[in-house]
């Protein structure tokens, strides 16, 4: 029975009490864009298609947690066996796109406007789990130098952070002989680039401007 207090509060429980079950709403509603609702629904699907959903499921979730980890060099998702952001000698690209996270990396890569190695920070220099370490600045150097990279191009977010890192970036690439842009009009202030439509993309990168040092 399902009581008016209940009801009126939203807590349907006159469910099945199934632990495992339970256990798994909880995980999946974790998710993005899903709620305890979407959870029951997905979890139902699983149950009922064990041998062609639930099963390689499992197997490629318990793959993806022991292969995949985060690059040392360029900080994207690699495999066990290698990274295809690094490995990408056969192409000659000249070009590096910084971003702030794995999302960006892939809506930049899904708009199709760059082609090139991506360096993936991690976050921001303000933020205040990331140390410089983190960033893996040393690696991007390194790259600059043994790829003989031509262009660097900032692609960290319209923030306060994002901006301050790419100023740090353009600072720590310095005595290095490359040419150094960020993004320019089109990305909107405050944007993150994960959010944006492949049209601003597309003008953002197109406009992008250079990042000369103050000479001193
Ligand atoms: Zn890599």
């Amino acid at each position: 029975m399902v009581s008016v207090y209940q009801v009126l509060n939203g807590h349907y429980r006159n469910m099945q009490n199934i632990n495992e079950i339970d256990q798994l709403v909880k995980i999946i509603s974790k998710l993005p864009g899903l709620g305890p609702k979407s959870a029951r629904r997905i979890i139902l699907k699983l149950i009922t298609n064990r041998d062609n959903i639930l099963k390689p499921m499992i197997k490629a979730l318990s793959d993806t947690n022991t292969n995949i980890s985060r690059c040392n060099k360029c900080g994207s998702l690699k495999s066990a066996t290698n990274c295809n952001n690094c490995d990408q000698s056969k192409k000659k690209l000249n070009k590096i796109c910084i971003v702030e996270n794995i999302a960006d990396q892939w809506s930049i890569e899904s708009s199709n406007i760059f082609e090139g190695y991506f360096h993936v920070l991690g976050g921001t220099i303000n933020s205040s789990s990331n140390s410089k370490e983190s960033l893996l600045l040393n690696a991007l150097l390194q790259k600059v130098e043994k790829e003989k990279i031509e262009e660097v191009i900032i692609a960290t977010s319209a923030t306060v952070e994002g901006q301050t890192t790419a100023y740090y970036i353009r600072d720590t690439l310095k005595n290095f002989n490359v040419k150094i842009s960020k993004l320019g009009q089109g990305l909107p202030i405050g944007g993150e680039i994960e959010s944006l439509d492949d049209g601003t993309l597309h003008s953002a990168f197109k406009n992008r401007v250079g990042l000369e040092t103050e000479s001193d």
